[in-house]
């Protein structure tokens, strides 16, 4: 059978930072900025930029995002985890301070495939790092709200998964 060889999708050295954004709808690479380095939001991963802003698009809202890229001296200033997918430009936290708007960013992030969600009850962080297994956790295990959005998550990604069987 003739298939279409898939090429990597990768950055010409030429590309500049206008001409990556101008591939994404709703998000300035400034938005992913690590606090403590102006600009550094260029580290972020194409792929990973790409699905949140297919995400973004199917969830109708905007989506607040609370951490992007970290540099190794922030990531550890907040207590990141040690091999946060943050420093590779693979993860993004999105502000998810009511029920009814986590639950349609997770429906959106689940719907383009993100399968590494941590829920907390002001956000959630999600990545597609594929040095990482897939996974999804709650911050704080004794907190109610986050015991409900990571069973909604996990309920999601289960039909999720079965929709994709039967297509
Ligand atoms: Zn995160």
């Amino acid at each position: 059978m003739a298939t279409k060889k898939k090429t990597t999708a990768t950055s010409a050295p030429s590309e500049t930072k206008q001409d990556i954004e101008r591939t994404y709808r709703f998000f300035k690479l400034e938005e992913f900025d690590s606090p403590d380095a102006k600009g550094s939001g260029v580290n972020m991963q194409h792929s990973t930029v790409q699905m949140l802003d297919e995400a973004r698009a199917l969830a109708g809202i905007p989506f607040v995002i609370n951490s992007g890229f970290r540099t190794k001296s922030h990531n550890a200033a907040i207590g990141g985890a040690e091999n946060s997918a943050h420093l590779r430009g693979f993860a993004v936290d999105i502000r998810c301070q009511s029920q009814t708007n986590f639950e349609r960013v997770a429906l959106a992030v689940i719907a383009v495939g993100f399968r590494r969600i941590g829920v907390h009850y002001n956000f959630m962080h999600v990545d597609n790092d594929p040095s990482l297994p897939t996974n999804t956790w709650q911050y704080n295990r004794q907190n109610v709200e986050e015991q409900y959005r990571l069973d909604f998550v996990r309920a999601a990604t289960k039909m999720a998964d079965f929709l994709a069987t039967i297509k």
